[in-house]
């Protein structure tokens, strides 16, 4: 091809809905953007022309547009097409690649394939379209599928947008945006039975015999119920139910927290069709996009109960108060619980387990019984010392400096309230100007639309304060809500398993029979204590 110095060019864009490319539902105006940056660093090249295809297959080249554009070059109006990969072009490969190497080079046509780093210029280039080619050819449509489309569903990812088939048991996809998700108002009912009745000592084998007993669908059934088109391969003529599996797999949804964990498996890429789990760090965690179906506090309890893996036999509802919790504070194992007859009477105690398999620790033994009095004396403290923190804060609270920030809101709502009652007044005072021949139509319609436009402005106002107060007051609230947690077993006698559950991280024996509770939320406990003596400090 003889070199020109100026070329005037066609974009050329294609969309198509059946093969693949429906993903990219923005991906004309992606194509064409690209096009058109791509060009401004090519001040030789003239767009004179854009020919769009929507809504066309590139597995043959009878399209309008792209015949439009043949016409276009046959009748010497363009000399150069640009695209943004070759797929855009055209899928069906030979017949691309006749276009490419006969059609156009006898039609002195320059060809640029942005994406695929190809400009038909480019003498040295000239034969390596023959790789790229012969890798489309065998990868068929994977290359466009695979690689293209997974960064457009990687941005969705990352703005937190739901691109999953379906939703989670639990949300349903939002009719209006099928990448938003919305609560399941029954199901969500389910999911928080399953994480309450975890959480009270019932394994998944007892949660999902409960649950089939009671009738409730599973997950699978639950969404051909609402006619969703689940494919299954081993769907027979039993009804799917309940498993313990799937109870775990609620279980250890993080979803249900408000957050969308996407990208956790995937092909390497497009050559390797096996789907692989992915490196946690290269998941996609976007908070606060889902409604909250199980809080955090609720979330982590049941992670920590099955990090514990507490074996309980199947019959049994419910496991021992202390079971799990108990650990050798010298090999840091878990301690076992063991029973014995004496006189007809039944005793339990915890041994080291280290030292039950004859791996060197020393026994450790404490009573049942004992860990049990010195556990609820414990609790019982610490649950004093959360109550004698939330008296001091509400001290705090209600110091001077704190009561003028929610006065503040006050007096601007009073502020605003008082201009739009003024301003009604004013609108009822107009007519009777009108009438009285004080002010004439015209002024009488003018006046009373800026009054109306004020009584709205201040309305509005009141509105964005209340959501800011409800804001600032719920965030103190939320990030307290632990203290509610331990205020809720304040007159607690004995030591039952959702206390346990809720309070403690683990107990620690040492030999010789001394025990140490360490509780959850030792850190926030530490953060409001240290508040406290800042403030007591400055204020002294
Ligand atoms: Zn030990």
């Amino acid at each position: 091809m003889s070199k020109i110095n100026s070329y005037n060019a066609c974009i050329y864009a294609r969309l198509s809905r059946d093969d693949g490319d429906k993903l990219e539902s923005d991906s004309i105006i992606n194509q064409k953007a690209l096009i058109r940056d791509f060009l401004s660093k090519h001040p030789e090249i003239h767009a004179v022309s854009e020919k769009t295809d929507d809504g066309y297959s590139g597995v043959n080249f009878d399209r309008p547009a792209f015949q439009e554009m043949m016409e276009d070059i046959r009748s010497g109006k363009i000399n150069c097409v640009v695209v943004k990969d070759l797929s855009r072009f055209g899928r069906n490969y030979i017949e691309a690649g006749n276009y490419i190497e006969r059609v156009f080079p006898f039609l002195g046509v320059r060809f640029i394939a942005i994406n695929d780093n190809y400009d038909s210029l480019d003498r040295n280039q000239s034969d390596s379209l023959i790789i790229p080619f012969k890798n489309l050819i065998n990868d068929a449509y994977c290359k466009d599928i695979s690689v293209k489309i997974r960064s457009q569903l990687e941005i969705k990812r990352k703005k937190g947008q739901f691109i999953g088939a379906f939703a989670a048991y639990g949300y349903l996809k939002d009719e209006e945006d099928h990448n938003k998700l919305v609560v399941d108002t029954y199901a969500s009912e389910i999911v928080r039975a399953i994480f309450k009745w975890k959480i009270q000592g019932m394994s998944q084998g007892r949660i999902a015999n409960k649950l089939n007993m009671q009738g409730v669908l599973c997950p699978m059934e639950y969404k051909l119920s609402l006619g969703m088109k689940v494919q299954t391969n081993f769907r027979v003529h039993k009804k799917a139910l309940w498993s313990s599996k799937t109870v775990t797999r609620i279980l250890t949804n993080e979803i249900y927290t408000g957050v969308l964990v996407q990208g956790k498996v995937g092909t390497p890429n497009y050559k390797i069709k096996k789907i692989m789990p992915r490196d946690e760090a290269d998941w996609i965690r976007v908070e606060g996009v889902i409604p909250v179906i199980i809080d955090r506090d609720m979330f982590d309890s049941v992670q920590m109960i099955l990090a514990k893996d507490i074996r309980i036999a199947p019959e049994e509802d419910v496991v021992y108060p202390l079971s799990g919790f108990v650990k050798c504070a010298d090999c840091g194992q878990n301690m076992v619980r063991k029973s014995y007859n004496s006189d007809g009477k039944a005793y339990s105690y915890f041994i080291c387990s280290t030292r039950k398999a004859g791996k060197g620790c020393s026994t450790h033994s404490i009573s049942e019984e004992k860990l049990t009095d010195v556990v609820l004396q414990m609790v019982s403290k610490q649950i004093d010392s959360v109550c004698e923190m939330e008296k001091m804060l509400d001290i705090v609270d209600s110091l001077p400096e704190k009561q003028a920030n929610v006065f503040n809101y006050d007096a601007q709502v009073v502020r605003l309230k008082e201009e739009i009652e003024r301003n009604k007044s004013f609108k009822l005072k107009l007519y009777e100007n009108l009438q009285e021949g004080l002010i004439g139509q015209d002024e009488y319609f003018l006046f009373k639309k800026s009054y109306a436009a004020k009584i709205a402005e201040a309305e509005a106002a009141i509105r964005a304060i209340e959501d800011e107060r409800e804001q600032a007051v719920s965030r103190n609230r939320d990030s307290l809500s632990w203290m509610e947690t331990f205020k809720k077993y304040r007159s607690i006698t004995s030591v039952n398993r959702s206390m346990v559950v809720d309070l403690i991280r683990q107990i620690n024996v040492f030999e010789g029979g001394r025990a140490e509770v360490v509780f959850r939320h030792a850190d926030e406990a530490e953060k409001v204590v240290k508040v406290l003596e800042d403030y007591g400090s400055q204020a002294v």
